[in-house]
């Protein structure tokens, strides 16, 4: 690891002013970007710790949710709000990493944290166009049993391995950010890149900008959702393949539909032609696997990860039966 010089910030307006003079990094947790210092994969002057600044979950005007992003995990995901309200998302943090690390992880933290692509945390050994532009892609053609079947470009096929953006991904969910030149709000699905040619730039954010919170609207398909995650083992491993789904039926038909995936993507991936099938129909088996087809059409796999493809449609229609009481 290199040396880093490590400011606690006392507030936000001082962490802005150090991350805007100095080559830093925002620390909240420090489960993801620590491992990555360690690693000389990131060596930046500056760590600014921003995990102590204030974090709270309040109710918004309009009946949503606003997320500080120095909560911690755990927090966000025991919250009775969040497990009444937007169920998917706690389930989709209870899914993720272990108890250790959902106890140190912020919300921020969660979502820039990066891909978990072994070669791309093989310095000394792999080639990696995330960690070094242009030097090529060991996964294309490599070891890609976890790698992206949507999304994924010939320099980049890495995924992202968030559970709870997955969750935040289908509650249509907003992102506060501050800046040196100030506030703005941007929708989570807009926020994180798909790699095209420049897979090292991985979201919008502008230099020194810093989250500072999540907003989520109120919805009854917020409130009935679920989340499920595949997974080689039942805890502490990333998805193959993940479902976040919510959905509202009014007098026998689909009014509301919310489905996004995670482990098949390098952002989450919102399936958009999976709901416009769903919308406005009545629910049936029948349905929910046209649907889960009509979503996977486009995905493109790679020799080890084929079984994706199938694995994401069987859950996909799984989650839709259990969130409708339909046989899937
Ligand atoms: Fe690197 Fe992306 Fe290829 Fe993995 S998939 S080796 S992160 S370029």
């Amino acid at each position: 690891m290199r040396p880093f010089e490590y400011r606690q910030a006392a507030d936000r307006s001082e962490a802005l002013s150090i991350a805007a003079t100095e080559s830093a990094r925002y620390l909240g947790g420090g489960t993801n970007l620590v491992d990555l210092m360690r690693q000389n994969i990131e060596a930046p002057a500056a760590l600014v710790d921003v995990s102590r600044l204030p974090g709270t979950i309040e109710d918004t005007p309009n009946g949503g949710l606003l997320i500080g992003a120095a909560v911690r995990n755990s927090v966000v995901a025991a919250h009775p709000a969040v497990r009444t309200r937007y169920p998917m998302l706690s389930r989709a943090l209870l899914a993720g990493a272990s108890a250790q690390i959902r106890n140190m992880a912020t919300v921020g933290g969660n979502i820039l944290q990066r891909t978990r692509c072994a070669y791309f945390y093989d310095a000394a050994g792999s080639r990696c166009n995330k960690r070094s532009p242009g030097t090529g892609c060991d996964a294309i053609g490599g070891f890609n049993r976890y790698h992206a079947i949507f999304g994924a470009s010939e320099h980049c096929i890495a995924t992202h391995p968030s559970d709870m953006c997955v969750a935040l991904a289908a509650l249509d969910a907003t992102i506060h950010l501050a800046g040196p030149d100030g506030e703005r709000s941007v929708p989570l699905l807009d926020f994180h890149r798909l790699p095209g040619d420049r897979p090292e730039i991985e979201t919008i954010a502008r230099p020194g900008e810093l989250i500072t919170a999540v907003e989520l609207a109120a919805s009854p398909a917020a409130a009935n959702s679920r989340y499920r995650k595949v997974r080689d083992r039942s805890s502490y491993a990333f998805a193959l393949v993940s479902v976040a789904a919510g959905l509202e039926v009014v007098d026998g038909k689909i009014q509301d539909v919310r489905i996004a995936l995670g482990g098949v993507a390098p952002k989450p991936w919102r399936a958009a032609q999976a709901e416009q099938l769903l919308r406005g129909q009545a629910p049936t088996r029948e349905l929910f696997l046209a649907a889960a087809d009509a979503e996977l059409a486009a995905a493109k796999s790679f020799d080890g990860n084929v079984f994706k493809i199938e694995l994401a449609k069987r859950t996909i229609a799984a989650m839709l039966g259990e969130l409708t009481g339909v046989d899937a």
